[in-house]
């Protein structure tokens, strides 16, 4: 059985007191590996390792730090069939999206830091006659970024590119349910030449592992992409240490569909926000919001595309629709389906678990579900559920969407679907998200900020504010 191991100071390494965990592999529901269960011991390692690479690395010319990225990034692209794969293997993901979304935009998030780093300038600010002030944005030292298991390899390096390209040195740690990529990528990392230490890359349970990192003295940034009630806990934690925390977290989010839209390009993106990564994508819109007028006419079309997906072996190419994450997971999404029924849902489709068959028999599948009857305040469309689970409402006018999309503590994403171009502005400005797509979903522009307002997370931007979270600003002011 293939052993996942830790990345400390350039080398791959066991974990310091040879625990490990069993790696499983959703779509078939057995074990295929093991996975490093570290400790503290590991944190400090890595941290001595980190500290050590720090001066040389923030040091280096911009020139070379980009080109050594660059090479990552190249790496990552050279292989993605193999990073593919392994992903839909650790993660239950149809290996097609992978393909498509997942490493495509990793490679993409580590050229986009190096080169961004390129173009780095510091601001200068001049009080006329009197003194001219310049600011210097200074990489933090060592820092820690956390990601969950859903997008893998994707929001691993949406943390760990801008930390190393503004010139940190990190420990990073991946979810303990979905490692493989995480340590393909410190593989590539050894053969692209990434200084040792510069990047370390733990792997473990987030109690355990996970929080020696948020804890360790020396670590002052922690980037953390997760649960809320996770991401509350580092918030208490980190701040009486006084860190710098970005918190990406869950999201309950709206699609808004009025009478307007284009029906058909709004129905086949709409199947696609509602159960890509059989719904385990935080930016997924698990609460479809419908002008009563059209009503009827989308319940009835969504319910006969939803009903025909098929799942299918995540490995295979053709398949649309995988398995969940983990029995556990899969546990919690088919109680919630429970739970809908108790608050007076309707099941429309789906609601139950998939029983595959042959080497697939034991894998975690739930068919994909559609629930109507609910209200807006029940815990079915107020709490996050991850899961392959929509709700449909009703709305009979702008004010009344606005009001039902509004409603909850999540603040993430939502979708707007109108030809009207007013109207979406309109409803777009009155809507608390940190994200907003009209007639689209998922795009993604690593210029723009990224992240979301209430109990979605704080402190998280895109472009530059991005890599500006790894720095420490230290502005000199001159006398003239
Ligand atoms: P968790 O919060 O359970 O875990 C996220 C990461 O934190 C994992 O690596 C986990 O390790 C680790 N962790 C857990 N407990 C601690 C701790 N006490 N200290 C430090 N680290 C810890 O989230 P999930 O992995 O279940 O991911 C799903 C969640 O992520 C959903 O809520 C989803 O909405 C959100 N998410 C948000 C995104 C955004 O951009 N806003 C994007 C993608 C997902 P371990 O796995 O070992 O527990």
């Amino acid at each position: 059985m293939e052993k996942i191991l830790n990345y400390i100071a350039g080398n791959l390494v066991e974990p310091s007191h040879s625990a490990y965990l069993d790696n499983y592999e959703p779509g078939r529901g057995k074990v295929y590996s093991w996975v490093p269960d570290s400790d503290e011991h590991d944190v400090e390692m890595a941290f001595s390792a980190a500290k050590k690479a720090f001066s040389a690395w923030k040091n280096m010319p911009l020139e070379q730090r980009c080109a050594i990225l660059q090479r990552l990034a190249d790496k990552i692209g050279e292989n993605k069939a193999a990073l593919a794969l392994a992903e839909a293997k650790d993660n239950g993901k149809p290996v097609s999206l992978a393909l498509q979304v997942d490493i495509p935009r990793a490679e993409s998030n580590m050229r986009f830091f190096a080169t961004a780093a390129l173009h780095w300038s510091s601001e200068s600010h001049i009080m006329e006659n009197e003194a001219i002030n310049y600011t210097h944005r200074k990489p933090i030292g060592v820092v820690g970024c956390i990601s969950p298991w859903n997008l893998p390899l994707y929001l691993f390096t949406w943390k760990i590119a801008p930390a190393l390209a503004a010139g940190n040195c990190v420990i990073a740690k991946p979810s303990e349910l979905t490692p493989m990529t995480a340590f393909l990528l410190s593989k590539l990392a050894i053969e692209a030449g990434l200084p040792a230490g510069v990047l370390n890359i733990l792997h473990g349970l987030g109690p355990k592992v996970g929080d020696a990192i948020v804890k360790h003295p020396g670590i002052k940034a922690i980037s953390f992409t997760g649960g809320t009630a996770t991401g509350a806990y580092i918030a208490s934690t980190v701040a009486p240490m006084f860190k710098k925390v970005s918190l990406e977290l869950g999201g309950k989010n709206a699609n808004l569909i009025f009478a307007d839209a284009d029906f058909n390009e709004m129905l086949s993106h709409t199947l696609r926000s509602s159960f890509a990564n059989q719904g385990q994508i935080c930016l997924c819109g698990s609460r479809i919001l419908v002008e009563s007028s059209i009503y009827d006419q989308f319940k009835e079309a969504f319910v006969a595309k939803v009903a025909a997906m098929q799942l299918g072996d995540p490995l295979v190419e053709s398949t649309k629709m995988g398995a969940l994450v983990s029995e556990a997971h899969m546990n919690k999404v088919l109680g919630y389906i429970e739970l809908a029924k108790s608050e007076g849902g309707r099941v429309l489709c789906g609601g139950h678990r998939v029983q595959m068959e042959g080497e697939l028999a034991n894998g975690y599948y739930v068919a994909p579900t559609v629930i109507e009857g609910l209200g807006p305040h029940c815990r079915t469309n107020m709490e996050e559920i991850f899961g392959p689970v929509v709700t449909l409402q009703k709305f009979d006018n702008e004010e009344e969407a606005i009001e039902l999309a509004n409603t909850g503590s999540y603040g993430l994403s939502a979708t707007i679907w109108t030809s009207q171009l007013q109207r979406a502005h309109r409803v777009a400005s009155e809507l608390h998200t940190g994200i907003v797509w009209v007639n689209c979903w998922l795009l993604r522009d690593l210029r723009t900020p990224f992240g979301g307002v209430k109990s979605s997370g704080v402190g998280r931007e895109g472009g530059w504010e991005a890599m500006r979270f790894f720095t420490e600003p230290q502005n000199v002011c001159i006398k003239l």
